[in-house]
């Protein structure tokens, strides 16, 4: 199959391949509403022992792991980064579903640290709104598939320790900052009460999120989950791809994050754009050519089979994934260079 367009829009992008959706067809399943469906338990057992927690809970989606999470463990407000995707892209999840208030702090390059959170902190009443949670994203999506360094997250987690306060570790991508850096996914999730993963992002999945953390606290987040339509049946047809996911496609995250680093190294070269090495697999493009705009460059990209997003008036954004090969980032490369070239002769 020739390849007719390069499709670097998104992670969530990847379609099943033939083994995975075999190994979904064929997996055993129950009633998950009665705890019975024996590929669904097997996966939360094989992600809370990935996470050094006691259990863990399938989830639709990253967004009802994240809603789920604030609605369980939140009353009052949550602080999070300014562009952390609980903020930036749920909606108002957290105030509609949770009735929580989020208090937005900006990071750098989405890493927050305890010195950064703590004059936000507020004691609650009588006078005031009761600081309940503090929600952290790693590898960070809008900051460019940012690392946020171990350190931080156990300063934050050291610093809401003593004052009480829980902490929820958005992880849709932690994957990839424990395949970059070597440290263990367990050793991220230590330092938070509970951590949402993805399925659906790098690993390929076509659905699927999953909430790890101590079982109480579970059992809640599963009646809370049943509030937001949430109760799963004979889902281990989907856990089944999750399952296959973990086992097949998480050490190739290392493929990707090769593949960003390319692109962007190519792309730094390209008059008219300015780019960041990137941690992971995410590549943010700025544009600095005078009059040439993001959405321009995203739609004349298009046009010769190159996808990616314009996130902002100047900046694109283009994301690493297992359906995007070698000759995938060549052609990127080659098309970004006429593209730019024909906007700045224009
Ligand atoms: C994609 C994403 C989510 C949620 O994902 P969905 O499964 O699309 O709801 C949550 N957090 C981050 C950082 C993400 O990138």
């Amino acid at each position: 199959m020739s390849i007719t367009h390069v499709d670097l829009r998104s992670d969530t992008v990847t379609r099943p391949s033939p083994a995975m959706r075999r190994e979904m067809a064929e997996a055993e399943v129950g009633d998950d509403g009665f705890g019975d469906d024996p590929t669904v338990n097997a996966l939360q057992e094989e992600v809370a022992a990935l996470f050094g927690k006691e259990d863990s809970l399938f989830m639709p989606s990253g967004t009802m792991s994240n809603s789920v999470a604030v609605a369980t463990l939140c009353r009052g407000e949550a602080i999070c980064e300014a562009d952390a995707h609980v903020y930036y892209y749920e909606l108002s999840a957290a105030a509609c579903r949770a009735g929580v208030q989020l208090i937005p702090v900006k990071g750098n390059r989405g890493t927050l640290w305890w010195a950064d959170v703590a004059p936000m902190v507020r004691p609650g009443p009588p006078r005031f709104n009761r600081t309940g949670l503090i929600c952290l994203e790693n590898t960070h999506n809008r900051a460019g598939g940012t690392i946020v360094p171990l350190e931080a997250i156990a300063d934050v987690a050291r610093g809401a320790r003593e004052v009480g306060i829980p902490v929820h570790l958005d992880g849709a991508r932690l994957w990839h900052a424990a395949i970059a850096t070597g440290t263990p996914l367990s050793a991220y999730a230590a330092y938070a009460d509970t951590v949402s993963v993805c399925f659906s992002k790098g690993l390929g999945a076509p659905i699927g999120a999953c909430l790890c953390g101590p079982r109480d606290a579970l059992v809640e987040a599963r009646m809370v989950r049943s509030t937001f339509g949430g109760r799963l049946r004979q889902v281990g047809i989907i856990a089944a791809g999750a399952r296959y996911a973990l086992r097949y496609n998480l050490e190739r995250l290392e493929d990707d994050h090769r593949r960003a680093r390319t692109l962007a190294d190519g792309l730094a070269n390209v008059d008219g754009l300015s780019v960041e090495t990137p941690d992971t697999n995410i590549v943010m493009i700025d544009i600095t050519a005078p009059g040439v705009t993001a959405p321009a460059i995203e739609e004349s990209l298009r046009a010769q089979g190159v996808w990616v997003v314009a996130i902002g008036p100047q900046r694109l954004r283009a994301v690493t994934h297992l359906d995007v090969d070698d000759a995938g980032i060549d052609k990127a490369l080659s098309v970004f260079g006429d593209v730019m070239k024909a906007a700045g002769s224009a």
